[in-house]
């Protein structure tokens, strides 16, 4: 058995989290370092390492994460303009191996990000 990743144990209750949703195939909690007002991390229970990492078989649970962010950004009251992150691979910023879609909000956002 792997070593459980970061978000599996807050998940889990294992390691605190302020959650702001969940259902049976996903959580979000707000990220411990926020970039914005809002910055809430969206993670599937499945451990996928990183958006590359997914399958064919994901397809459904993608499909899932992308319905569920915009509901949670509105549920903050960021509904109107949000952002949405997954930085895939260490040289691209992605710190924790477990796919996650950072869901950003509350401040003016620059393009390109950097
Ligand atoms: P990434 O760098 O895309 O892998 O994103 C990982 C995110 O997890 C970062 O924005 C961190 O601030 C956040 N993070 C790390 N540890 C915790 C924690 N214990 N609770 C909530 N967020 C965390």
């Amino acid at each position: 058995m792997a070593e459980p990743t970061l978000f599996e144990k807050i998940l889990a209750g294992e390691i605190p989290g302020e959650m702001v949703y969940e259902d049976a195939h996903c959580a979000a909690f707000r990220d411990i370092n926020p970039a914005a007002p809002l910055h809430v991390l969206l993670v599937p229970r499945k451990v996928i390492p990183t958006l590359a990492d997914a399958g064919e078989q994901d397809a459904e649970l993608l499909g899932h994460l992308m319905q569920v962010a915009p509901r949670i950004a509105a549920a903050e009251g960021y509904g109107d303009a949000f952002r949405l992150v997954v930085n895939n691979g260490a040289d691209a910023g992605q710190s924790v191996f477990h796919l996650h879609l950072h869901i950003i909000a509350g401040r003016p956002l620059k393009w390109p990000p950097g």
